[in-house]
């Protein structure tokens, strides 16, 4: 088929299917199709990358010159991107096809695309079901099939838990692998992009497109790209697997667990020997994530002021009138309760309490890490501790809802890669394996994530 065919059959299964799903904020068939246009130009010509003509989508954080960027806030409900993001720029030069733009949780805060200000999205495989967030228009959309390929970010789980509760491959890259300029930042020192798609094989494709460096972000790293296609078929023979015996512990879903406990006898079959580990800190990582994300998205939210981005109330009396009124118009409650949390984190007499504590335990769990990496390769266990659950089952319920990241915010914390594979089924919902590796080891990742599938 050609470019245009292919991108006109997910136009219209985006038309049908999608709507009710929510999964879309934008949808941008005549930009679309006139790249895949220029896409079956360029095959006719022999000039081609894997990518080339392959309908593909965003999450609404990633900016696209030309094209609404809101983020799922109202505060950039009217917000045009003025130029492109490294992720997407890299996409376009790749050939891929741009089908629009993903709902997603305001400013990625969240874990079951409930803040969004367009909505929640459904999740394709039972409608009454969250979708996981806080890309979770990104997951649903690959498990609908309206995009062949979508982009994520992972501050705090946010490719990883959707993939889990959607049946998709996400992985969420070594912190400085992929390039964060263009993307609406939320916590600097966590978010990274990364590929959300069927397959691993598919995810690698599109992350030798996105990773490398790139001097307009300071946090990139400047190390050679693999192809990470090139050793996705290495035997795995031999793999050092580690369980956290913390990732197995009370407030796992007893199913979830029987599924990634025989996802893991495959890999056994496979070669692989398992041994426990123990991260021992994991318990300390969500109160840590929840100091030191807030702080950093308190800070970088302050550019939202109703002067130079975004949303303005009508008629400012003064200055500050416009700042308050602006701000409590354009922001939902999720996000202004993680502003006030990271300011006060961050104010003069609770420094050292919140913020300069939640940095030491930062550090701790990244020791962890690396003292686990000394015996073992990869580590494996769930991506959540339940599948999905029903669409307003914890809005009213934070705290419920943020102890739910406890098995992906570690990763994060500690700037490592980490995938999300299907791995079975739970009462009709998928279920993901988490599979974490060194830094810069998405390659292993990869391999072992293609082999299960
Ligand atoms: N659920 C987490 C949060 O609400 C993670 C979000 C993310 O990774 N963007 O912060």
């Amino acid at each position: 088929v050609s470019s245009v065919e292919l991108t006109q059959t997910y136009l219209d299964r985006i038309n049908t299917l999608g709507s009710d799903l929510n999964a879309f904020i934008t949808v941008c068939p005549d930009i679309a199709l006139e790249q895949a246009k220029a896409a079956d130009e360029a095959i006719a010509a022999g000039n081609t990358t894997p990518l080339t003509g392959i309908p593909l989508a965003h999450k609404d954080l990633f900016c696209t010159q030309g094209i609404k960027t809101s983020c799922g806030s109202r505060m950039l409900d009217n917000f045009i991107a003025p130029y492109e993001s490294t992720v997407t720029a890299n996409f376009k030069a790749a050939g891929a096809v741009n089908l629009g733009k993903l709902n997603m949780d305001e400013f990625a805060m969240g874990g079951a695309n409930e803040n969004s200000y367009y909505g929640p999205v459904k999740n394709p495989w039972n409608h009454d079901m969250i979708p996981g967030g806080s890309s979770g228009g990104s997951a649903a959309a690959v498990a609908a099939r309206l995009a062949a390929g979508t982009t994520g970010t992972d501050t705090g789980g946010s490719i990883r838990q959707p993939a889990s509760m959607c049946g998709i491959t996400g992985i969420k890259p070594t912190y400085g692998r992929v390039s964060r300029w263009g993307m609406v930042a939320f916590a600097s020192s966590l978010d990274q992009a990364g590929p959300m798609a069927r397959t691993a094989e598919d995810a690698a494709m599109m992350l030798n497109v996105m990773a490398g460096f790139d001097p307009k972000d300071s946090t990139c790293m400047d190390r050679a790209v693999p192809d990470y296609t090139a050793t996705l078929n290495e035997p795995l023979k031999g793999l050092r697997i580690g369980l956290p015996k913390e990732y197995f512990a009370e407030g796992l879903d007893n199913k979830v667990e029987q599924v990634v406990r025989d996802a893991i006898k495959e890999y056994e079959k496979l070669g692989a020997t398992v041994k426990e580990i123990s991260l021992p800190r994991t318990h300390h990582s969500v109160a840590a994530y929840y100091v030191i994300a807030p702080a950093e998205a308190s800070a970088n939210l302050s550019r939202f002021d109703g002067a130079r981005f975004g949303h303005r109330c009508e008629d400012p009396k003064d200055l500050e009138d416009m700042y308050k009124r602006s701000r409590a118009e354009g922001f939902g409650r999720e996000v202004k309760n993680r502003i006030l949390v990271g300011a006060y984190a961050l104010s003069a007499g609770y420094y050292d309490a919140y913020y300069a504590k939640a940095q030491k335990l930062r550090r701790m769990i990244r020791d962890d890490f690396m003292s686990a990496f000394n015996e073992v390769d990869v580590i494996m266990g769930p991506t959540a501790p339940t599948p999905a659950f029903p669409i307003g089952d914890k809005t009213d319920d934070p705290v419920a809802m943020y102890l739910g990241d406890i098995f992906t915010i570690s990763v994060n914390l500690a700037g490592l890669p980490a995938m999300s594979v299907p791995a079975g089924m739970v009462d009709g919902l998928p279920v993901g394996l988490q599979i974490i590796a060194p830094h810069f080891e998405e390659a292993r990742l990869l391999n072992a994530g293609h082999q299960y599938q």
